[in-house]
């Protein structure tokens, strides 16, 4: 049995015992093995059936291919197959409760889908001429206006691809806000609380900034007593990024205050939206002093997210730093005509220039506005307040066998802390690997940094009673089992495809690239 580097086999599963039968194929109930599409090793077999091309060899200038292509061979049936096995090794939000915390994994709602299908959206193309694409350009300008409605903010870039493109659309413009006021070789430092999504710092480090720490308090907000020496004993202080609500699912409550303090210094307030989810229609962050801020259309505005995208993460603006957002953006005329403005028609010296090709993800764009439209502004301030009930009901059914890693209530996920499984052998880790047992993804884990063994929750306002009572059903057996320090734990997941992987080994030398093992030695 092959084991990963903490000794846990990571050979495919099965459970040991006499009554459990081991199959011939490797598959397991209906859950068909399925093997790298190159294992299969079929290079001579092909789907299609064509004519050798003829005269075509004169044409590439002696750089025809040489070498085989080195695909596999595949029937149509069986490339189906392949990829709808693999897709059944995938967890999914359309199949379960999907627990991340700070990712808002909500439902996707069909409606988006079939809204983002119309030809009208689904079939345009960014070149062309502008006359023939108005109704898409006026969607874009009408979700700018309810994103800068909801957020109480005067502008908006849309164009970000993800929330951490945002965040760099966002440290860009207080960049060159600075530059303009001749300060930006002065004010060289950004502030980011210790509980901040690494996102956070990389964004201020990549824009030339020296990142500062700032404490977290034992209530798991900012630490004003920290902030306020920090900013008595500095003035070279370029802006602050904080998160409202923080990654420990707790509302900063001197948010008001931490403005003004900055504000006062000199500096800028990037607030990072990830977590916009909890607060929708209830608080509006320019009323908070927010200076930037982007917004994750795939968290909060339901359009689809992980394995890698497509985010989108619009990015709302101050009075003070709208005049260096970037270009592309969308204006009207008084005779309703749409314009996408394309040029920077500022001095070369006002503008970050353009941070995408074209004008962002159009597809997210028209699933958002279709889940905004849907909800109306009442119903977007309902989707705050379930998911933020959601999650305390979460943090209440558990809180008797696991450690809420605060006091009180929290905002839209629930972090419990590792101090349950003090002395038990049982770890984090253990916990999350079980939940993969019972036929859920795990929470997210470790993470903030500030709480010991960290688990996070998030269930978002789309699961019903039922589903979290189904959940927390699994999470309270792990937990009680954990708490007597069940050994068993710690081999989990038995029932996954895989067993306990080496997570270690694969950050440390990822294999990107599959390559052929080496043909056998032959027998002497
Ligand atoms: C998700 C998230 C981000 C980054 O957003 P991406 O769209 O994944 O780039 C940043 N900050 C917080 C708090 C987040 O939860």
């Amino acid at each position: 049995m092959t084991m990963n580097t903490q000794g846990r086999p990571t050979s495919p599963a099965h459970i040991d015992g006499p009554d459990i039968p081991q199959t011939v194929s490797g598959s397991k109930g209906l859950l068909q093995a399925e093997p790298l599409i190159f294992e299969t090793e079929r290079w001579n077999a092909t789907g299609v059936d064509l004519p050798e091309p003829k005269g075509t060899g004169h044409r590439l200038g002696g750089l025809g291919r040489k070498q085989k292509v080195g695909l596999p061979g595949l029937s149509e049936p069986e490339a189906m197959r392949h990829y709808v096995r693999l897709s059944q090794k995938n967890y999914a939000i359309d199949l379960g409760l999907f627990p991340l915390g700070s990712c808002t994994m909500k439902h996707n709602p069909r409606l988006n889908e079939k809204i983002a299908r119309l030809a009208g959206f689904a079939d345009i193309h960014p070149m062309q001429p502008q006359a023939t694409v108005q109704g898409a350009l006026e969607l874009i300008d009408e979700l700018a206006s309810w994103l800068k409605t909801l957020t109480g903010m005067p502008a908006v870039a849309m164009s970000p691809k993800a929330g951490a493109h945002g965040e760099l659309c966002g440290m860009l413009a207080i960049r060159k806000a600075l530059e303009m006021r001749g300060e930006l070789s002065r004010r060289t430092r950004v502030l980011v609380p210790a509980s901040a999504h690494g996102t956070n710092p990389a964004t201020a480090a990549q824009c030339g900034f020296v990142v500062d720490e700032i404490k977290a308090g034992p209530d798991g907000r900012v630490n004003m007593e920290s902030l306020r020496e920090k900013l008595a004993v500095t003035d070279d202080v370029a802006g602050i990024m904080l998160t409202n609500p923080n990654t420990c699912g707790l509302f900063e409550r001197d948010i008001r205050e931490i403005a003004d303090l900055i504000h006062e210094a000199g500096g800028y307030f990037y607030c990072d939206g990830a977590n916009f989810n909890a607060i929708v229609g209830r608080v509006r962050p320019g009323d908070l002093g927010v200076d930037a801020m982007h917004i994750n259309l795939h968290k909060t505005f339901s359009t689809p997210h992980g394995g890698g995208g497509p985010g989108s993460g619009p990015t709302v603006l101050s009075e003070a730093l709208a005049p260096y957002a970037p270009v592309p953006f969308v204006v009207c005329d008084e005779d309703g005509v749409y314009q996408l403005i394309e040029e920077d028609r500022r001095a070369a010296e006002q503008t970050m220039g353009r941070m995408v090709a074209f004008h962002g993800q159009m597809g997210m764009f028209v699933r958002a506005l279709t889940y905004m439209l849907s909800h109306g502004a009442d119903g977007l301030k309902q989707v705050a307040e379930d998911a933020v009930l959601n999650a305390n009901y979460i943090q209440a059914r558990l809180k008797s066998v696991m450690s809420p890693a605060f006091d009180g209530y929290c905002m839209h996920e629930a972090l419990f802390s590792d101090a349950f499984l003090d002395e038990t052998g049982v770890e984090t880790i253990d916990i999350a690997k079980a939940l993969i047992d019972e036929g859920y993804h795990p929470m997210t884990m470790y993470f903030p940094l500030v709480v010991h063994g960290a688990m996070l929750i998030e269930p978002t306002e789309t699961e019903s009673r039922a589903e979290l009572d189904r959940f927390c059903d699994a999470l309270e057996a792990i937990a009680k089992r954990a708490a007597a320090g069940d050994e068993v734990l710690k081999g989990a997941p038995y029932l996954a495809p895989m067993r306990r992987l080496d997570e270690t080994r694969a950050a440390r030398k990822p294999v990107l690239k599959w390559t052929a093992p080496e043909p056998a030695m032959a027998a002497e």
